[in-house]
């Protein structure tokens, strides 16, 4: 077999194999963009667990009738232009890869109307060369994206779903983690025509605390300490739970670095580190942490997925997480609740 370029669907198909991996990162992909098309409420319907049918409906500006077919084509972004826009990320996208990625591996509908047009309009990608196909619809200003039969072309893929109960569930898990990135948006999920969640917006801090219960439980939130400390740059806020309510913690571990979920080594360490001996036998960490320092100082383009970053200056980076957790720990210990009145 000589050299050939691969038709765009494989090619696709290939670069969905490292972002689509469920119909979870289907629905983070989704919501993502909502959230970097500005919308302040979002819609989630789910049916059988996602194999089925992933519908998200947003708010935001809209995809102009012009740009709908490159939406639908891989590097295709409005969200970076430049090497210095990639070393500054402050959206949530900017591979221009899931669009074209999830439509390459199910049936998907892009249907969008801006604010200047008066006619929304519904796109799709056909065949090996996934030809765009456009049609007039009606939608009112905002997006929805239809992602049908997940992975029906990819049977190796299709063969690797779980139940419909622990899609869902992965579904689920994902949209508390956005939830407690973005308090000022709206998020419904609905599984199979049934309301399942629902998250209202509100930015006042009684808000902020119910949107926490809703989504790590009320042993979570009643016992933790609240922080917001800044320095040089660098700054930390969330909840945390005190080392003497470890023991029947619910596995809250959440973290986010401007706005981004993720998983990192560095945090896990700072925060075990600043723990310390205090961790009762049997207990464990339960922390929701936001770090925000320059978008230059951290690196968001290290995994096609998005789940780790790195840090230009990690040990301070460290040191600081350590520090402002160890000192919440320590305020606590020696001003137990209820005795500061007296
Ligand atoms: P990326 O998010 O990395 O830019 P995507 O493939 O996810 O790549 O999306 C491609 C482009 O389509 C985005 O850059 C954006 O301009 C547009 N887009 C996608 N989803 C939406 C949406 N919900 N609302 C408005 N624009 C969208
Ligand atoms: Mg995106």
């Amino acid at each position: 077999m000589g050299i050939q370029i691969l038709p765009a669907r494989l090619a696709n198909q290939i670069a969905a194999g490292e972002v689509v991996e469920r119909p979870a990162s289907v629905v983070k992909e989704l919501v993502e963009n909502s959230l970097d098309a500005g919308a302040t409420r979002i819609d989630v319907d789910i049916e059988k667990g996602g194999a089925k049918l992933i519908r998200i409906r947003d708010n935001g500006c809209g995809i102009d009738k012009n740009e709908l077919t490159l939406a639908l084509s891989r590097h295709a972004t409005s969200k970076v232009s430049t090497l210095d826009d990639l070393e500054a990320i402050v959206s949530l996208g900017f591979r221009g890869e899931a669009l074209a990625s999830i439509s390459s591996v199910s049936r998907l509908l892009l249907t969008s109307r801006t604010a200047e047009q008066e006619e929304a309009w519904q796109a799709m990608a056909e065949g090996r060369d996934m030809a765009v196909q456009l049609q007039p619809a009606s939608h009112p200003q905002g997006t929805t994206v239809e992602v049908a039969d997940l992975f029906f072309n990819t049977p190796a893929r299709r063969r690797f779903l779980r139940t419909e109960k622990t899609e869902f569930g992965h579904i689920d898990e994902v949209l508390r983690r956005i939830a407690l990135s973005r308090f000022d948006v709206s998020i419904t999920l609905r599984h199979n025509g049934k309301p399942v969640r629902q998250y209202r917006a509100g930015t006042l801090p009684s808000q902020h605390d119910k949107r926490l219960a809703a989504v790590c439980g009320q042993a979570f939130v009643s016992p933790s300490l609240k922080f917001d400390s800044e320095h040089h740059g660098l700054r930390l806020w969330g909840w945390l739970a005190p080392a003497s309510a470890a023991r029947n913690q619910p596995d809250v571990q959440y973290t986010y670095v401007n706005g981004r979920m993720m998983r990192d080594k560095l945090f896990n360490h700072a925060v075990r580190q600043a723990y310390g001996e205090r961790l009762p036998a049997e207990g464990h960490a339960a922390f929701v942490l936001y770090l925000e320092l320059d978008a230059h100082e951290v690196d968001v383009n290290v995994h096609p997925a998005k789940h780790e970053v790195r840090f230009h200056q990690a040990r301070l980076v460290h040191d600081f997480i350590y520090q402002v957790l160890q000192q919440t720990l320590e305020q606590e210990e020696s001003a137990p609740a209820g005795s500061a009145e007296q």
